[in-house]
């Protein structure tokens, strides 16, 4: 069967009524299912290599969502939107249409880079005082905050896929959510993953009605190697399928979703409280998710696209790496390169913490912190034989230096706890036309706010959360605090690098603020310690953000550069626990686009059990 292509998905909302949300409908299939019969899983290959078209996710369910699509005539935007969708089922703590992503998108016809912002926004009723408790005068803490209405924005990724298909598309709506609905209707194989991420959140889920009867059913989490089914999802789909975006941008579901957040459905005498959010229908019905030019920084001759404001990721990567071309980062001197990884990541991170948010509501200097010169001046404060004292004072980067004092020798910054989650998930896809997507997307923690629309089969975002609670700096402006429609700070940073103008690498991470260093960390890797693709994902990990010391892998810590690193004065401790067995940083996928024409696919081997890659024609 073959896809049509170009149709658009209409927006009916004001003619969706309650009514036609009660029913269960039947949308036309549009391509095979991923799902064979029982939810059988496909196969779970780390690393693909081929022609055609590639698809790399956590999920092997939602890489042959995308392949799918692919082998139908899809395009890479098609192949995204569809293993996105996927994903909403397979990785809902993760991912779905209660939450929102940045995507970024490659075009062969243009070679242009573009960028779709799908972040949550802040309800109109937000202000500064949003996570101070009333009675107290003080921040909530982080928990209150993320379990309770007042974290859940006005969810991005349904506008995200939309506005991607409708742009640079060729399949409709319907056609992206097929293998999604099929998924989710047939089922998945529970795997370790899912069934621990369940355990980790069984106290806060046991708390909320829907959560409860979806995801602990007999009231314990899905055991490993149980068929998992949402039929409400399924149904969620397919309404979307029929009645388009409208349903949700200003229809029934949009209102469910506001009153979700503003009725927590928690069971009767719950033994937590679910404070109630503020989000409205009508802020729902306003959203949109813009296209937007990304960040670039040239670093060694390539050209790394990654995304602006309001995500940090972009601007992080890019300032590190422009660091780091200062120094010579080879292999040969390995205790040398990841000290240099590390302290470049580190200041990049004060400057991070400084100067980034929503840059709709305060002159974020994107431009100056991804600039080579700015780069230069910061490069200073690195000694290659000590270590730099955290945490580093921010530059400034409005200053000619960089307002930059060098050397630095004690630490003059404030320290900084990052609160966001090690949730999130990332794909990647291209086709045979040479067009490319990297796309990260969440709901922010792990189980997002623990809140299920009722009878709807997704969790809604916390993503107000990532706003800062309070100042971080007393005196000093900080550029992410919460405000009415303004998007909190991310670190999602989806990265395209392209050399001579033409794709070479795709990449990105899950993990909270350890996204920008997995993401800094790959780079490196590939382009200068001399791993391939598939080395620098399954390499082990650290990330300096600033902090006293560099939380690291248990690999990592076994590396033998360790006691030269120790020697320069770096500190390791182990990065917290992940869900997973191991404390782990990141859940990478990517792609690299080798001389001969073929496309590499990779995904993790063994963090969150191993991605899933694969090609439309594989040679390998
Ligand atoms: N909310 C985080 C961000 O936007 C992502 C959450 C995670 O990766 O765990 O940066």
């Amino acid at each position: 069967m073959t896809i049509s292509r170009r149709r658009r998905s209409t927006t009916v909302a004001a003619l969706v009524t309650a009514a036609a949300l009660t029913g269960t409908l039947t949308a036309a299939r549009a391509a095979p299912g991923p799902a064979g019969p029982g939810g059988a899983q496909p196969p779970r290959n780390p690393v693909a290599t081929g022609y055609g078209g590639a698809v790399a996710s956590v999920s092997p369910y939602a890489t042959q969502a995308g392949l799918d699509v692919l082998k139908h005539g899809g395009n890479a935007v098609d192949a995204a939107v569809a293993t996105a969708a996927a994903l909403g089922v397979v990785e809902p703590y993760s991912a779905g249409i209660g939450g929102g992503g940045f995507l970024v998108y490659y075009n062969a016809r243009t070679h242009k880079v573009s960028t779709i912002d799908g972040r949550e926004s802040g309800p109109a009723a937000m202000n500064t005082n949003w996570f101070i408790d009333p009675a107290t005068g003080q921040p909530l803490s982080f928990n209150d905050a993320v379990n309770s209405g007042l974290s859940v924005g006005v969810p991005g990724s349904l506008k995200t896929w939309t506005t991607a298909l409708q742009d640079w598309g060729t399949i409709s709506l319907k056609q992206a959510l097929q293998g999604g609905i099929d998924i989710a209707s047939k089922g998945f194989v529970v795997d370790p993953t899912f069934n621990s991420f369940t355990a980790m959140n069984q106290a806060r889920f046991s708390q909320i009605a829907p959560t409860a009867k979806l995801f602990l059913p007999g009231g314990a989490p899905p055991p490993v190697g149980s068929v998992f089914k949402n039929p409400d999802l399924a149904n969620t789909y397919k309404l979307l399928a029929k009645y388009g975006p409208g349903l949700f941008y200003g229809g029934e579901l949009g209102k469910e979703v506001a009153n979700t957040a503003q009725h927590p459905p928690t069971i009767p005498n719950p033994t937590m409280d679910f404070r109630p959010g503020k989000i409205t229908a009508t802020d729902i019905a306003g959203y949109s998710a813009p296209v937007q030019a990304p960040t670039h920084v040239n670093y060694k001759g390539l050209d790394v696209y990654s995304i602006a404001p309001p995500s940090s990721g972009g601007t992080t990567v890019g300032e590190a790496l422009n660091i780091l071309s200062n120094f010579d980062v080879t292999p040969t001197n390995q205790v040398q390169a990841l000290h240099l990884y590390d302290e470049a990541s580190k200041i990049a991170f004060a400057d991070r913490n400084r100067w980034v948010g929503d840059a709709n509501f305060s002159d974020v200097p994107t431009r100056q912190l991804t600039s080579a010169q700015y780069g230069k001046d910061r490069a200073c404060l690195i000694s290659p034989t000590s270590t730099l004292a955290s945490p580093v004072a921010p530059g400034n980067p409005f200053e000619p230096g960089g307002g930059t004092q060098c050397p630095s020798t004690a630490p003059t910054g404030t320290s900084y706890t990052d609160t966001e989650g090690m949730s999130t998930t990332h794909l990647v896809t291209s086709d045979k036309w040479g067009n490319v997507v990297s796309y990260t997307l969440t709901i922010e923690q792990t189980g997002g706010s623990a809140m299920t629309v009722p009878g709807r089969g997704f969790l809604l975002n916390n993503e107000m959360t990532d706003f800062d609670f309070s100042p971080l700096y007393p005196g000093v402006p900080d550029p992410n605090l919460p405000a009415a429609f303004k998007r909190p700070r991310s670190a999602m940073s989806p990265t395209i690098v392209l050399k001579d103008g033409r794709p070479f690498i795709a990449v990105g991470s899950p993990g909270g603020a350890t996204i920008i260093t997995t993401v800094l960390q790959i780079l490196v890797n590939r382009l200068d310690l001399g791993m391939n693709l598939e080395q620098a994902i399954a390499a082990p990990r650290a990330s300096q953000r600033n902090a006293g010391t560099t939380q690291a892998e248990p690999a990592f810590l076994n590396l033998p550069e360790i006691p030269g690193l120790e020697a320069l004065g770096e500190t390791f401790t182990l990065a917290p626990p992940s869900g997973t067995p191991t404390p782990e940083i990141g859940a990478a996928t990517g792609l690299e686009f080798l001389p001969n024409g073929a496309v590499e696919a990779a995904a993790e081997p063994a963090r969150r059990g191993g991605g899933a890659a694969a090609v439309v024609h594989p040679v390998r």
